[in-house]
């Protein structure tokens, strides 16, 4: 069976963009409003050899009451139980926040894999913008543009490698 890999993180991350980005065509459907994802959620996706199903549980918001955090808790909770990995997707733009603080407590405990990704880093000399994520605890935060395809390859090899 193809392995798992589940992208989480609050709404308006960027969790479809990155989805689409990785699967290579606009799948999921991305929206300015926060948390709103339409259409399919899980595709397969090859890299270097490689095949996994990729899942966009953000869309997963939408049949769950409750609030953002809520549901992002169970999001998460969710993905640990039925992905191989995890890409754990934070903004770096919006900067950290006490939900991706909450999120990380809960990837922190699991023995799966977990990738953590600062998204919207369009410019890389703006280190700040991704190195402060280093306090979530759970080692080096990989930045990429998932709107520009900015290091998604690099991202790419590095998920490969612990399927
Ligand atoms: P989701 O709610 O986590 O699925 O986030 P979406 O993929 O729907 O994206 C939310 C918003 O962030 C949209 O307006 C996207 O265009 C924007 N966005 C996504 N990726 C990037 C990126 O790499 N850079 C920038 N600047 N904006 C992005
Ligand atoms: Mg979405």
């Amino acid at each position: 069976p193809k392995p798992v890999v589940a992208i989480v993180g609050r709404p308006n991350v960027g969790k479809s963009t990155l989805f689409n980005r990785i699967v290579g065509g606009r799948v999921a459907i991305v929206e300015d409003q926060p948390g709103v994802t339409r259409d399919r959620l899980y595709q397969t996706a090859e890299w270097a050899g490689r095949t996994f199903t990729l899942v966009d549980t953000g869309g997963l918001d939408l049949a769950e009451a409750g609030d953002i955090p809520g549901r992002v808790r169970r999001q998460v909770a969710l993905a640990i139980d039925e992905a191989d990995a995890v890409l754990f997707l934070v903004d770096g733009r919006t900067g950290l926040t006490p939900t991706d603080q909450e999120v990380a407590a809960l990837l922190r405990r699991t023995r799966k894999p977990v990738l953590l990704v600062v998204n919207k880093i369009e410019n890389f000399q703006r280190a700040g913008e991704w190195t402060e994520f280093y306090r979530l605890g759970l080692g080096e935060p990989i930045p990429v543009s998932a709107a520009q395809g900015m290091n998604t390859g690099d991202l790419l090899d590095r998920l490969v490698a612990v399927l």
